[in-house]
């Protein structure tokens, strides 16, 4: 285990997110931490994740609060996991942790494996939030992704799930697929507005180095959509959502008035969290720390010493401070800033002109257009704040 200690924590940890890695098959363009398998050990699994959970805590190298906020399951595809794995996670976190009135708990899901056994699992088991990977409800999309759902699948997954008590979904869409892939991106967010879901969340198509996306790219088989069309689709999202009373809350995310991921919120607020599992972040006091990716190396770096942490950083003052902004501008709520000072006001003052932010309540606010640039608005903003 490492000789760095991250705890004494100043404040409790009261979010947590774990990682289920496993997915049936790997879609082209994915570069997470999954293992591939159908038939995945959940016993196993789970014991690493409790493992090291205990052994966090009783190294005293990090506090999780009385009472959680949120928990994040996420994937891979937990939903291909025996659902009582997934509910037993109550247990491994501590049963009264995860008892407040607020309490969010969130599991992504993919519409094949969501059956009605696992929606009534999850639902008797206190999940209340589900995040369905959707990405398209074009056959020949879904097809080119490698995605093992149909349409109607996915349709059927989220009556499912509502049949079962569970209201608070979300829905993810990809966006910026190759204009070779026959897909309309209209009609793909028609029906998921058809879902009437409160939460939808936009991705855009990334290249990532190691995938079959990127070898098709390589060999010249696949072209990647061109900016131009990456805009176009974004845009077009952000108007059609919020014309459907969507409110854009997040650069990549839309809910419904009373629907954000509170999860997320918090992260991007910069509120402490604890990731288990292989490849899982965690964040608190200024520092960073991360476990082994890939889920061997997790499983046996947790049976071997307790944890499976691949590294750390401590951040410095100037990338806390950036990472500050950029979380900030990341999100509707935007940057309060007191002071700007001359060099920023100016700079803000020429987005705004550009249509690219809105200085509103106090906060600097970027629009869709701005946040297709967030990054290089962060940096520009970071270097010349008072
Ligand atoms: S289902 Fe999700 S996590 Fe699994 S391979 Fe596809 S994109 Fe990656």
């Amino acid at each position: 285990m490492s000789a760095l200690r991250f705890g004494s924590p100043r404040h409790s940890i009261r979010n947590v997110y774990v990682h289920a890695p496993f997915c049936a098959r790997r879609c082209c363009y994915c570069d997470f931490a999954v293992e591939v398998n159908r038939r995945p050990d959940g016993a196993g699994w789970l014991g690493a994740i409790r493992t090291e959970l205990e052994t966090l805590e009783a190294s005293g190298e990090v506090r999780l609060a009385s009472t959680l906020d949120t928990l994040y399951v996420g994937g891979g595809t937990p939903s291909i996991l025996d659902p009582g794995r997934i509910v037993a996670l109550a247990e491994v976190i501590g049963r009264m942790r995860t008892r407040g009135d607020d309490f969010e708990w969130t599991v992504e899901a993919n519409p094949e494996s969501f059956t009605e056994p696992v929606a009534g699992c999850w639902a008797r088991g206190g999940v209340n939030r589900v995040s369905f990977g959707v990405q398209s409800f074009s056959r020949e999309a879904l097809r080119w992704m490698g995605r093992l759902h149909s349409a109607a699948d996915a349709e059927e997954a989220v009556a499912r799930a509502t049949a079962g008590g569970l209201a608070n979904l979300s829905v993810d869409l990809i966006f910026g697929l190759p204009a070779t892939v026959a897909r309309n991106w209209k009609d793909d967010l028609e029906r998921a507005l058809r879902l009437d879901v409160p939460h939808i969340s936009l991705y855009g198509l990334a290249v990532e180095k190691g995938t079959p996306l990127a070898r098709a790219v390589q060999q010249g088989t696949t072209a990647p959509a061109g900016e131009a069309r990456y805009r176009d689709e974004y845009l077009f999202a952000a108007e059609t959502l919020a014309r459907a009373g969507y409110e854009h809350y997040e650069v990549s995310n839309f809910a419904r008035p009373g629907f954000p991921s509170r999860h997320n919120l918090a992260c991007w607020r910069g509120a402490p969290y604890l990731g288990l599992g292989n490849g899982a972040h965690s964040y608190a006091n200024g520092r960073r720390w991360w476990n082994e990716r890939d889920w061997p190396a997790y499983r046996d770096g947790v049976r071997a010493s307790g944890t499976a942490r691949a590294d750390s950083e401590v951040l410095t003052g100037e990338q806390s401070r950036l990472e500050a902004v950029w979380l900030a501008l990341r999100t509707g709520e935007g940057l309060r800033h007191a002071r700007l000072g001359d060099g920023a006001a100016g700079r803000v003052l020429s987005w705004e002109a550009g249509g690219l932010a809105r200085l509103e309540d106090g906060a600097i606010r970027l629009t869709p257009e701005g946040w297709l640039v967030l990054d290089d608005l962060a940096v520009e903003l970071e270097q010349c704040l008072p």
